[in-house]
């Protein structure tokens, strides 16, 4: 019962389509026009929903920024709270020792990104010493 639903799912899918039995089968990127993958297209996709955020407009300038790609990513990774700070790492049930989920600088917190990027008081110094 469950294939025919899906198989009604294809077919309401497929019913937008020009189908042809006498060309090959391929895969086409759809945030291309030729049809062909970038790591651009896919970065903007990925941010699409969010075009006219603060959060895009920050992905946007730091895309262009001639650094590392781990650098230019690293914004993307802390919007989404990606980065494997130690409260992730225990959200996805990552074992690394109980005393290594804290603050690798000020070993008194859990590592989170919010602790990382603005409480930790050792950050805090690196802060006051580049903008204070
Ligand atoms: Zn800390």
């Amino acid at each position: 019962m469950w294939e025919l639903e899906l198989v009604n799912k294809l077919t309401s899918y497929v019913n937008g389509y020009n189908l042809s039995q006498f060309m090959e089968d391929s895969w086409l990127w759809r945030g291309e026009t030729n049809g062909c993958f970038s790591v651009k297209s896919a970065y903007c996709g990925m941010f699409e929903q969010h075009k006219d955020s603060f959060e895009c407009e920050i992905l946007a300038v730091t895309w262009k920024l001639k650094v590392q790609s781990k650098i230019r990513f690293l914004p993307g990774m802390v919007f989404r709270n990606k980065i494997p700070a130690g409260d992730n790492l225990i959200h996805r049930n990552i074992d690394i020792g109980i005393a290594n989920y804290n603050c690798k600088f000020c070993l008194n917190a859990l590592e989170t990104m919010e602790h990382l990027l603005f409480r930790c008081p050792i950050i805090t110094i690196v802060w006051n010493s580049c903008y204070g």
